[in-house]
């Protein structure tokens, strides 16, 4: 996919936030892909040939893109859920919809463009959605930029002028299986957002453009060589290791030991009291990441040999994982998921909180007695 080198989607943060990243951006190497976003680019493909074309998500199995093979487990864990939530937004399917848009600033924004996941219209309201299939980093929908640009660029594209043509609000959205967040805004709003944008990239162009460092830099490319970084980096370094204190550095160390149990012991307490059913601001109990196993070993077992698949490692199965190197698509039913516990996150994390089943069937056995 072509990429707006003046100021694109998920660049016009970078663009707005630090004016000086454009220049150093345009010399800086391309940044390498990762298997996340290319996973990533995968399932925004089968999305949108679900929703443009009508397919059944199933029926693209195996599809590949840069060594991401699509597989049942990225249906049932992204596709589907993302497809569930979009529903919630048009439970009776009357939202007439358009996905993949390019949409641009035309003569407003010379060479700003990008390409929008879906955009919709919905009575007095048109929608902007944007799909995130990373788990990491839970994306905040409410002054999003890249959902304003997007917004901001598709009242300006002709061929979608319908998704904006009468509306009096708009809904930002973001999908993030398994969460969706919603923020409702105003074409006025999105009006002030254009001319900020048009200005950020005027001074962007100009030759002493500033440099400023914040949480946009995470995905900049120019970070390794950006002198705001390396600076920092190298005023750390030109801490002289001998001006040290020897003594000091021992006290340090013994404080070091204090503050790591103090950490521990307050993570400990935190997930204690979750547990016990108390609700502390911002946190939450999440399941960790689940392992497939079988159902039943000797039923798996049998399966396996019958399709041609030697299932014993010398002394035991092998596992799913192995399996499905040998074979595509384990039959229905032979695996299962099991976490491996629980674990403390903070609120923002996307995966769901963990019931507290024990707490609330103490609590509610105690009425019964
Ligand atoms: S790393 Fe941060 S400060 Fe440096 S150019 Fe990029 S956005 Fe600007």
């Amino acid at each position: 996919m072509k990429h707006s080198t003046v100021v694109g989607g998920s660049t016009a943060k970078r663009v707005m936030n630090c004016p000086g990243s454009v220049a150093l951006v345009q010399l800086a190497p391309p940044s390498p892909s990762s298997i996340y976003a290319d996973k990533g680019t995968l399932l925004h493909a089968v999305i949108s040939d679900v929703l443009a074309e009508d397919r059944a998500p199933e029926d693209m199995l195996g599809l590949q893109y840069e060594g991401q093979t699509l597989d049942q487990d990225m249906i049932d864990d992204k596709i589907n859920p993302a497809l569930d939530l979009l529903d919630q937004l048009d439970p009776h399917q009357e939202m007439k919809l358009t996905v993949e848009t390019r949409v641009g600033f035309g003569k407003f924004l010379p060479g700003a463009f990008g390409s929008c996941d879906v955009l919709g219209r919905l009575g007095d309201t048109a929608y902007v959605i944007d799909w995130k299939f990373g788990e990491g980093i839970a994306v905040a929908a409410e002054e999003n930029e890249q959902l304003m640009y997007y917004a901001a660029a598709a009242m300006r594209t002709p061929e979608v002028a319908w998704v904006f043509d009468g509306a009096t609000s708009i809904e930002c959205i973001i999908i993030q299986p398994p969460v969706i967040r919603r923020w409702t805004t105003t074409p006025k709003r999105i009006g002030q957002f254009a001319r900020a944008l048009k200005k950020a990239v005027k001074v962007a162009s100009l030759p002493d453009a500033k440099l400023n460092p914040g949480d946009h830099c995470r995905f900049c490319p120019a970070k390794p060589t950006c002198p705001a970084m390396t600076g920092a980096v190298d005023r750390a370094l030109k801490v002289k290791l001998d001006a040290i204190d020897d003594e000091m550095l021992g006290k340090y160390a013994a404080n070091a030991v204090l503050l790591q149990g103090w950490i521990d012991d307050l993570n400990a307490l935190v997930q204690t009291k979750i547990e016990k059913g108390y609700k502390i601001p911002g946190w939450k109990m999440v399941a960790k990441k689940g392992r497939r196993q079988w159902v039943d070993e000797v039923v798996a077992a049998k399966t396996l040999l019958g399709l041609g698949i030697n299932p014993q490692k010398p002394l035991e199965i092998i596992s799913p994982a192995q399996a499905e190197k040998k074979i595509k698509n384990l039959p229905e039913g032979l695996t299962v998921s099991v976490s491996s516990g629980d674990t403390l996150a903070p609120e923002s994390d996307p995966r769901p909180a963990v019931l507290q089943i024990g707490q609330q069937l103490t609590a509610a056995l105690s009425k019964l007695i």
